[in-house]
């Protein structure tokens, strides 16, 4: 649906643009972002370039899924639409069991020794999309799709936003969901920092002999992590990261020798792997945008931070991203400030930006450690591991903090 011509024109009620918020990229956290602004009561737009497909029960299970954490199933829950995402196809997991290929040092986190029912779901990415894109006509989102910034212009009272076919549109605040590559951050001239893992992750749906137990498998072979994530019908969501070359050759396996590989691989913990779908790649990578904001002017989700899929965190972040944005907008347009005046989008910023930096180096980290194969770093890293087992207030903490609460 174009609804372009609602939003050019100019407000009849205060002065300033009719929009008070243009959010670019439909993908989760955009879309996630666009509903939670407009609940909140705010004329908001959301552009993106490519129409999402409906997602059907019937299809396949999409290849991409994510593991949602209780933060990101309350800011859903708030807006409506965890209720639909979880009826319709989403996979509840109560434990996690991590462990050492190297050393076999473990470390298990179980739901009810916290204190819950549940540590999480597993959801596929289309699914929580296309409930969103559902949810953004009745709460009054204009969607404008497909359409393609080409450029920005920030003003005294508004932000000036060039669409590629030409048209152009006004807002308060233009916030940039547009993924990884985020062609708006570099429009903005915002650098990123971060490293290139040369890994690839390799995902597919697998069925395996024995029942996934409704546990988060993963275990850290010295090529990288490889994770069993249990999905609702019962197969396992596997993420394999690999070196590119690796990644490359287990691609191109045949059907049988790519089954018995990640049989070995996976140590066996749900028996033989009996079957998979096509297999599909990721290229990961650390990236972190050198700053959050520009001259009304914000970044969200990946298009501000990308983190390695290790810790299974990287929407979650992006949605944790979206419930701050949307609470600094309320305080401000309740102390009745400019919602993109520059103090306002710093507290955003600054707090969003410290919260990521420190999550993406944690994980960052954690990849390091686990690449370690000299014999005594082995060791140690299983002493160390061994030890957070063993400490239930630690690993409360970590627990905790993978929670988002
Ligand atoms: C293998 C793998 C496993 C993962 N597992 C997990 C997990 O378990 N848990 C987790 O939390 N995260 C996980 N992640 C990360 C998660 O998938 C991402 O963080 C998330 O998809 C990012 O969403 P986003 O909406 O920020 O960006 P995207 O999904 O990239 O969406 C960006 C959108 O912007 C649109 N767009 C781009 N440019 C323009 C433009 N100029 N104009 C208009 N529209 C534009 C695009 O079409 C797209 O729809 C994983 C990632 C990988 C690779």
């Amino acid at each position: 649906m174009n609804a372009l011509s609602s939003v050019r024109g100019e407000s009849t009620r205060r002065r300033g643009p009719a929009l008070d918020v243009a959010v670019v990229g439909g993908g989760m956290v955009g879309a996630a972002a666009a509903l939670a602004f407009a609940r909140a009561g705010f004329a908001t737009a959301l552009l993106e370039a490519r129409e999402p497909a409906p997602w059907l029960a019937t299809d396949e299970v999409d290849l991409r899924v994510v593991g949602l954490a209780p933060s990101s199933i309350a800011l859903l829950d708030d807006m409506g639409v965890w209720t639909s995402i979880r009826d319709s196809r989403a996979g509840p997991y109560a434990h996690m069991h991590v462990w050492d290929a190297e050393n076999g040092a473990s470390i298990h986190f179980d739901a009810a020794t916290e204190g819950h029912d549940l540590l999480g779901y597993i959801v596929e990415n289309s699914l929580v999309q296309w409930r969103l894109w559902q949810a953004l006509e009745a709460a009054g989102v204009r969607r404008l799709c497909p359409a393609e910034v080409r450029g920005f212009e920030a003003q005294a009272d508004r932000i000036q936003i060039e669409l590629a076919d030409g048209e152009s549109i006004a807002a308060r605040l233009l916030v940039a969901a547009d993924g990884a590559g985020s062609p708006l951050r570099k429009l903005a001239g915002i650098e990123t920092h971060g490293r290139d893992y040369a890994q690839r992750a390799v995902v597919a749906h697998v069925s395996t002999e024995r029942p996934h137990e409704s546990t988060a498998w993963q275990r850290f072979i010295g090529t990288g992590p490889l994770a069993l994530l249990p999905l609702a019908d019962g197969r396992s969501s596997i993420v394999w990261s690999l070196p590119e070359d690796e990644a490359r050759r287990v691609l191109a396996l045949d059907d049988q020798a790519f089954l018995d590989e990640l049989g070995i691989a996976s140590d066996f913990r749900l028996g033989r792997i009996t079957r998979s779908t096509p297999r599909a790649a990721f290229p990961l990578k650390l990236q972190l945008a050198e700053r959050y904001q520009a001259e009304r002017f914000v970044l969200l989700g990946d298009a501000a931070h990308a983190v390695h899929p290790l810790a299974g965190q990287g929407v979650n972040l992006g949605l944790r991203d979206v419930a701050e944005l949307r609470d600094t907008l309320v305080d401000a347009r309740d102390a009745g400030r400019d919602i993109a005046a520059e103090h306002v989008l710093r507290r955003y910023a600054r707090r969003r930006r410290s919260a990521d930096t420190l999550d993406a180096m944690s994980f960052d980290a954690l990849a390091r450690v686990y690449a370690w194969q000299a014999a005594p770093l082995v060791a140690a890293r299983g002493l160390g591991v061994r030890l957070i087992d063993c400490l239930p207030p630690i690993k409360r903490r970590l627990a905790e903090h993978a929670s988002g609460l």
